[in-house]
């Protein structure tokens, strides 16, 4: 199912009016919210025909279980639905994309959800100078729009992720070497607190809170939208290569990347060029295990950088393929556009196993690959369809602000590294487990070479992006070690969400 389709939903808003009708199997009685919803807003209960669509997750690993959906059709809708829920004490969780992966957020059965797919407005200011997005928003709706008016800005490059689930964690995406995260382009958010308290952020307004909705924003509130920077399109013209190894080639592979890109771990990529790499087992492409297949993506030109593709070129790939376009086809480049597998929702579960780097270290990336290989190759693997994925984007605009600027804590890395398992659940916890050792192991594998005394850019806590989390890491790992940084989140939370009614997203305690 693509998941667009999900959109039809929208035809359920004239008979959910009458909600109180749809839930009369809820062990809720909704029937004071309904009379404080707007027309437009709609409740569905397990029994409804939309219910298994709107509940759907990409992952169905450790997945929320709602007894019950709102789908509000305005701001007031959140705070009335939050109001209702606080009341009645009953636990809630806004859902967007639904492409987290968290195991935490298996931590809600039963109680709300609250849909946000009718927030779907995208304003341009009228000097076209910010976008005002509303908090159902998904990546392509906005890149689309901006699009279609010359302008830009950053969003996740995944399209059928939202606009704000990336956002909240800090935000990668392909323009992050020119303007920095996601989050640095927030100028203000209006937030529906955890006491129900309708809120606008901004630096001038709140700047503790503002700064915490900029990498830990999940814990924090409801967005229900926020105002971004945007940019004048400059470079509509794009170009890849496309350039596939065998596993034989880890070391040369990864040991020029360190070359081209990351000399002495110092990232040199200019906010014009990404490198990504995925390892998958494909037999039809190299029968004896995984491809490293390379992405190198450069920005306004037709053909990318010549040294870099020679060099590339030089140490015998399986295969090297150029490619010119837009901006707007860099998600089916690499696999993640509306119709690619990870926008489908087919039940299987996708952890990963996040870590960020200074550089690449090729001993470790070898004995990560071992692992991997012997993971998707065995016979009778269930693992066979998995993923590994390095994230090489510009940090030049990432860097600026400063380490400290928001709660996104890894500023000064340089990659994002995953195994990402795919498997078809069986029901049992040992397929889970299995699972979850096999992405341990791998991780732990870099996080080896990471942490070795001498390596370039040491350090010893694990470094994890929060929105590819799988669930065991530390509050430390996914928010930084430093003390101050935990001591500001953990006062902050006790201030605005001291029941941690919004910890269900990698939760910080109050
Ligand atoms: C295929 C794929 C591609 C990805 N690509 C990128 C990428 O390019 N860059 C990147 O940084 N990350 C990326 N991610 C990770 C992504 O940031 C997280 O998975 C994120 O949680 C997805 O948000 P969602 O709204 O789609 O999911 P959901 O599961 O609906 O939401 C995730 C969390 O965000 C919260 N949330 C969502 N919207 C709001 C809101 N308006 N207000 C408050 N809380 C909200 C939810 O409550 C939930 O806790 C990708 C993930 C996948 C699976």
């Amino acid at each position: 199912m693509r998941f667009g389709q999900i959109l039809p939903l929208a035809a359920f808003a004239v008979e959910s009016a009458v909600a109180a009708a749809v839930c009369k199997t809820s062990p809720l009685d909704t029937s004071s919210l309904v009379k404080k919803l707007s027309a437009g807003a709609y409740i569905l209960n397990s029994t409804s025909a939309a219910f298994a669509d709107a509940a759907a997750r990409w992952s169905s690993l450790d997945a929320p279980v709602p007894n019950l959906i709102v789908v509000p059709a305005t701001e007031q809708d959140v705070v009335q639905t939050v109001l209702f829920a606080n009341k009645q004490n009953v636990p809630f969780l806004a859902t967007n994309g639904a492409h987290g992966s968290v195991t935490s957020l298996g931590g809600l059965q039963g109680g709300i959800e609250i849909y946000l797919t009718q927030l779907s407005s995208i304003d341009i200011s009228a000097d076209g100078t910010t976008v005002t997005v509303a908090g159902g928003v998904h990546s392509k709706n906005l890149t689309d729009a901006l699009w279609a008016a010359n302008k830009q800005t950053v969003t996740g490059t995944c399209e059928c992720v939202s606009y704000l689930g990336p956002g909240l964690g800090g935000g990668h995406g392909w323009l992050q070497g020119h303007h920095g995260l996601v989050s640095d382009q927030f100028l203000s958010l209006n937030v529906v607190l955890a006491s129900g308290e309708l809120v606008t952020v901004s630096e001038t307004s709140n700047p503790d809170l503002f700064w915490s909705m900029r990498g830990a924003g999940h814990n924090f509130g409801i967005v229900t939208s926020v105002t971004s920077k945007i940019y004048d399109v400059e470079f509509p013209n794009y170009a890849i290569q496309t350039v596939t190894f065998s596993g034989d080639q880890v070391e040369a592979a990864y040991t020029l990347a360190n070359e081209l890109f990351l000399p002495g771990g110092v990232s040199t990529q200019p906010a014009t060029f990404s490198q990504w790499s995925y390892w998958f087992f494909e037999p039809e492409l190299d029968a004896s295990g995984p491809v490293l297949q390379f992405y190198l993506i450069e920005e306004g030109v037709d053909a990318v950088n010549a040294t870099v593709v020679d060099a590339f070129n030089a140490i015998s790939p399986l295969s090297s393929v150029p490619a010119t376009g837009t901006y707007l086809d860099l998600a089916a480049w690499t696999g993640i556009d509306i119709s690619a597998g990870p926008c489908q929702k087919i039940g299987n579960a996708y952890p990963r196993f996040p870590i960020y780097l200074t550089q690449y270290d090729p001993a470790a990336v070898r004995n990560a690959y071992t692992l991997f290989k012997e993971m998707t190759t065995a016979n009778g693997s269930l693992f066979t369809g998995s993923l590994f994925l390095f994230e090489g984007y510009s940090q030049e605009g990432v860097k600026a602000p400063g380490d400290d600027a928001t709660a996104f804590a890894y500023r000064a890395d340089n990659i994002l590294g995953a195994p990402m398992i795919a498997y078809t659940p069986d029901g049992t916890a040992a397929l889970d487990q299995t699972a979850a050792n096999w992405g341990t192991q791998m991780r732990n594998a870099l996080w080896a070479g990471a942490s070795a005394e001498g390596s370039v850019g040491s350090y010893a806590s694990l470094h994890s992006y929060v929105n590819y989390a799988f669930g065991d890491e530390t509050q430390d790992s996914w928010y930084g070690e430093d003390a101050w940084r935990q001591t500001k989140l953990t006062s902050l939370k006790k201030q605005y969400d001291p029941k941690g009614v919004f910890s269900f997203y990698a939760p910080i305690k109050a």
